[in-house]
């Protein structure tokens, strides 16, 4: 050791007796520690956030409280691979977007004699020709093919000119079960029409 340099142990010594270097030390420990209780309550919350089972959060945070101050970063790294993938919120409002996307694919009607996708809001099916609403002539809105009355505004509605020519032949050639019961309910519809007006 050439003896005109200081003694590295010497200045490591004086560092570390430095009372400011000593209060950052602790500061810094107490910061570890707060970070460690810290952690251990994101986890705790972050827990209650995935699931509904009441113990789990509590395991969570004694996981990270496990490892203690000064390992508890690898405690972190394996909640993060072993938590539930979503949280209670994301997983209902999956459940509402899968609940939509399902009220949507049913609403697409299909015509009901030639099986092709049409809106609900179309009048005819262009493919074959079928009359599928009405507009109600009072209100403007449509209303279904088999309604008496308008279901907006209360006006009887005429029974359509037979239901619908097209209709018919498709019902005679069996294919829809929708032409049956629009035989089926005529006259009586036809009856109720005749009474009211
Ligand atoms: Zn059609
Ligand atoms: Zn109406």
């Amino acid at each position: 050791m050439p003896s005109g340099l200081p003694d590295p142990g010497k200045i490591w010594n004086d560092f570390v007796g430095n009372p400011v270097v000593q209060l950052a030390g602790q500061l810094i420990v107490l910061y570890v520690v707060l970070l460690w209780l810290g952690t251990a309550y994101w986890a705790f919350r972050d827990m209650q956030a995935r699931t509904e089972n009441p113990i789990l959060p509590y395991f969570a945070a004694a996981l990270i409280i496990f490892f203690t101050p000064l390992l508890f970063l690898f405690a972190v790294v394996l909640y993060l691979i072993v938590r539930p993938r979503e949280t209670l919120a994301e997983v209902y409002e999956r459940s509402l977007a899968e609940e939509s996307l399902l009220a949507e694919v049913e609403r697409n009607e299909v015509c009901p004699v030639c099986r092709e996708r049409v809106q609900n809001d179309w009048l005819v099916c262009p493919n074959c020709r079928t009359r599928l609403h009405r507009v109600c002539p009072s209100c403007n809105r449509l209303a279904e093919p088999e309604w008496p009355l308008c279901a907006y505004c209360g006006r009887e509605l005429d029974r359509p000119e037979r239901p619908s020519r097209v209709a018919a032949a498709a019902g005679a050639k069996g294919s829809g079960a929708r032409g049956d019961r629009a035989a089926d309910t005529t006259p009586e519809r036809k009856l109720r029409g005749v009474t009211n007006t």
